[in-house]
């Protein structure tokens, strides 16, 4: 079984050579070629292997510098300052390998998130199945704004275009049709075949699946471009960047330190090379990359968690910035769970009761609904399924819920479809030419303006106001219409002026409780929430009111903002928070518009055109379950529910990403900043050394790991979403940073070395003193993460001091090891180290509660300040 050409032959041939028929394949026989044939998925782009992964943990400036020290050490024959550099850098490489695989796994977990769903027929039916399911011989079915499954031939085409960049390079959509071409044309004119992977920008279509996984042309070239996403964001390549060149600024100080100590202080060279390496080792922030990467995975995680799927990692930091939510309304802000509840024909108006998709209710008064109930469940593409009493909908939950109208009148579909003019936000009505009892019908359904101006005889103006009256009920309005059918198919111009009015249906959708409360969560973090919708203005402002955004009282409409300049718009949409009866257009304007202002834009979209408007904003988010592939494609977050509420949960995630990162910065950076400098003043006053080479590096692989990383798990402040967004183009290394680093540096240096004066003042020996240092200045270290885990209100609290889990276990597993080298005769050994009288300890302690009181001071005068 299989088609060798099946773009040069006839679609009937085509089924045929497939064993397929245009209803689709039956289940068992679907299965049976799933065996067969195996699942539709492209072969994996192997990323680097293990090994690649663990070798590139040492390409690093840092191991570098460890291994010409380890070199040299061995030259000199220091064996154990050898055999520790080497044990440290191997321990470097390891926790970076498995650190950077659990990234990565959270990466790939997440991908799969998103892989995409295909409506194929089986058994007759539409249903919608995994796209790795689908064999050759299916029958798929595609709208604008679909990704192509598997390789097709059309079957069926209307209006069809595709847009086939990844495979052809050709950006400009193709138009498709079932017609056969030649057998040599070449890929990009094959109209009569949809490529998989590639985009459907206009139409309708069923197609055959002719191939399927690595058979599929986009196999064929060896898997999709698309690949493994950089774990990275703006803000982690800046830092990486900076800690670049800081790495090389600090070899160059060493080197002159180096120069410096040998020529000028004459000390002699093994223990001037071992300082100088102190010095690098000290000063280099080595983890700093690494561990943002980890707290930047962590805040993927959690934002799955809460239905934000994240596809591009600086949407992370992105989403924390916004300071305007644009956002749709129907199933965003609404639950999309839709209730016919009121009809009005000529005959007057009728209340119809009932709850869900279920098509029983009564129609109050009672009264001829039957042309109306039968225009809704003709032009209608969904079905309505009744499992265990429970009726639900397939489809569109609007037309659902139209279908549950027409049963409650009793009318029901009994006439065969012969062709449909599909919905279209831009042009807001649908109809469909049906055959059957009745003869040859056609019938629309769309926004009551839209339809109103296709009907001849009747009141215009009091059906307006009637249309009105319904959405400032916060209804969503449809107007109905018909009129006889000619030919098979619908020419578009016959409608215009041609039709039958029939009535108009209103029907309810509920806020979102939960959307309710976000929007007041946004509204006191400081973000404005704007609600761009297609629907009718009148229904917009009501269901605005009931969401609680800030100014409900003011409607722009898509024909408003035509009528204005990019100027005029820029002044008008600061304060305006409802733009109703708009298209994907205008979209792309108003994130444009609120850019202008320097703002950070959020702005949701589910449609094929949404995807300019997506790509333009801050941060593009797009609907999970009703969005199209082509949104979620243009798209920097997924969200899983198309739930408002994740909105706001992304966006706390993305602050409290944010703040991890700067914590990570604003711990490592002071630290090694004061390391350093301890170091060299010894070196450049020709003191004794008040810590070894030795015990700098196990003080950077103890602490710069596993107290750094605590940060990466830190849970989201209090206060959070109270706080107004940071600046679009905030820089992170701002003066107050730049400040705390100077501050915690020269305290680190007064600390230790005045520990280490009192120890050498005392007639301690050398070692005891070294030993006293390094042990103040990792308490230091840990009184200083307890600081950092709050750099937005007091460390003063009972919660400040419980901290978390992560936080106290890294602390605790610290200082276990700090007395492990300190008191272990082992370790003393290697580290050079002597056990501290117990008296001492407690001054050291003293000496990291007095610097915290410092720094917790200053930055209670710093709030002051500010608040
Ligand atoms: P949002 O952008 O908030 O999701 P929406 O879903 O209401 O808005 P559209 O889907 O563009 O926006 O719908 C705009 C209008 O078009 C609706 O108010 C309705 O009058 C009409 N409409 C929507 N869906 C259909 C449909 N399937 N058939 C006919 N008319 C429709």
């Amino acid at each position: 079984m299989g088609l060798t050409d099946p773009h040069a032959t006839p679609a009937a041939d085509c089924l045929a050579g497939l064993d397929a028929t245009p209803d689709g394949l039956t289940a068992p026989e679907a299965a049976r070629r799933l065996a067969e044939h195996g699942p539709n998925r492209l072969p994996e782009v192997r990323a680097r292997g293990p090994v690649v992964r663990f070798l590139r943990q040492f390409h690093n400036v840092l191991i570098y510098v460890l291994i010409g020290a380890a070199v040299v050490t061995g030259a000199l024959q220091h064996w154990v300052d050898t055999g520790v550099i080497l044990a440290v850098v191997l321990a470097n490489a390891v926790i970076g390998f498995i650190q950077e695989g659990k990234a990565e796994a959270a990466m790939a977990a997440i991908r799969s998130m998103l892989a995409p769903k295909a409506a194929v027929l089986r058994d007759g039916r539409r249903v919608s199945v995994d796209g790795t399911n689908l064999v050759p011989g299916d029958i798929v079915l595609l709208e604008a704004g679909d990704k192509v499954p598997a390789d097709l031939r059309v079957i069926e085409a209307r209006g069809l275009a595709a847009q086939e960049a990844i495979l052809t390079g050709e950006s400009v959509p193709v138009e498709k049709g079932q017609t056969p071409v030649a057998t040599d044309a070449a890929l990009g004119d094959r109209r009569s075949m949809l490529w998989s992977g590639t985009l459907v920008t206009q139409g309708t279509a069923r197609g055959l699946v002719v191939a399927t996984g690595a058979g599929t042309e986009i196999g064929r070239i060896g898997g999709l471009l698309a690949g493994v996403e950089q774990l990275t964001t703006p803000l982690v390549a800046q830092i990486d960047h900076f800690a670049r060149w800081l790495s090389v600024l600090i070899l160059l100080v060493a080197g002159l330190l180096l120069v410096w100590g040998y020529y000028v202080g004459h000390m002699p060279f093994a223990d001037l090379f071992m300082a100088v390496v102190g010095v690098a080792v000290a000063a280099i922030p080595e983890g700093l990359p690494a561990v943002m990467t980890i707290t930047l995975a962590i805040g993927v995680q959690a934002m799955a968690r809460r239905n934000a799927i994240v596809r591009r990692l600086p949407a992370i930091e992105a989403i924390g910035s916004v300071s305007v939510i644009c956002t749709d309304k129907t199933g965003t802000l609404t639950r999309n769970e839709m209730v016919v509840t009121a009809a009005e024909t000529a005959d007057g108006a009728f209340a119809i009761d009932g709850e869900g998709y279920a098509p029983e209710g009564a129609i109050t008064p009672a009264g001829d609904l039957v042309p109306l109930a039968r225009a809704a469940a003709l032009c209608n593409d969904a079905a309505l399924h009744c499992k265990d009493g429970v009726w639900t909908v397939e489809g569109d939950p609007m037309e659902g819920a139209l279908l549950a109208f027409a049963g409650k009148v009793g009318s029901d579909r009994g006439q065969r479809r012969l062709d449909a003019i599909p919905f279209d936000s831009r042009h807001r009505f649908m109809a469909v030419l049906t055959e059957g009892a009745q003869g040859r019908l056609i019938h629309v359904k769309g926004a009551p303006e839209r339809v109103l101006r296709m009907c001849a005889g009747l009141d215009h103006a009091h059906w307006h106001h009637r249309a009105e009256q319904l959405a400032r009920q916060g209804l969503r309005v449809l107007a109905l219409a018909e009129r006889a059918g000619t030919g098979d198919r619908i020419d578009p111009a016959t409608l215009e002026g041609g039709l039958t009015f029939l009535g108009l249906v209103g029907l309810i959708d509920p806020p979102r409780p939960e959307a309710i409360a976000a929007v007041a969560e946004c509204r006191t973090a400081g973000i404005r929430v704007k609600m761009i919708t297609g629907d009718h203005a009148g229904t917009a402002a009501a269901i605005a009111a009931q969401i609680g955004l800030a100014n409900p009282h003011r409607v722009l409409t898509g024909a408003d903002l035509d009528k204005l300049d990019d100027a005029q718009l820029a002044l008008e949409v600061a304060d305006v928070d409802i733009f109703a009866r708009t298209s994907p257009e205008h979209k792309l304007r108003l994130v444009t518009a609120l850019q202008a202002h320097g703002l950070a834009v959020a702005m949701t979209g589910d449609g094929v055109n949404d995807a300019p408007a997506l790509k333009r904003a801050d941060a593009g988010i797009a609907m999970g379950l009703k969005g199209s592939e082509a949104a979620k494609e243009a798209a920097d977050l997924v969200l899983a529910d198309d739930n408002f509420a994740s909105i706001a949960a992304a966006v706390r995630e993305g602050r409290t990403v944010y703040d991890n990162l700067k914590k990570v910065i604003s711990w490592t950076l002071p630290t090694n900043a004061g390391e350093s400098m301890v170091v060299v003043l010894a070196l450049l006053l020709g003191l004794a050394m008040p810590i070894t080479a030795v015990q700098i590096l196990w003080i950077n692989l103890i602490t710069g790991i596993t107290l750094g990383l605590a940060l990466a798990f830190e849970p989201t402040e209090a206060g959070t979403m109270t706080r107004p967004p940071r600046p679009r183009h905030a820089p992170i290394l701002s003066g107050e940073l730049v400040w705390h680093v100077v501050l915690v540096a020269l305290l680190f240096l007064t600390a230790v070395f005045g520990v280490f004066t009192y120890a050498i003042g005392k007639g301690y020996p050398l070692a005891l003193a070294q030993t006293m240092a390094m042990n103040t200045l990792v308490v230091l270290e840990i009184f200083q993460l307890f600081f950092i885990r709050n750099i937005h209100s007091t460390s003063l609290t009972w919660a400040a001091v419980r901290g978390t889990r992560v936080v106290w276990t890294v602390v605790v597993a610290v200082t276990a090891a700090q007395f492990g080298v300190t008191y272990l005769s082992p370790l003393q050994a290697v580290l050079g180290t002597e056990a501290v009288p117990f008296r001492d300890g407690l001054l050291i302690i003293g000496v990291g509660v007095a610097f915290f009181a410092i720094i917790e001071i200053e930055k209670q005068i710093r709030l002051g300040f500010r608040g």
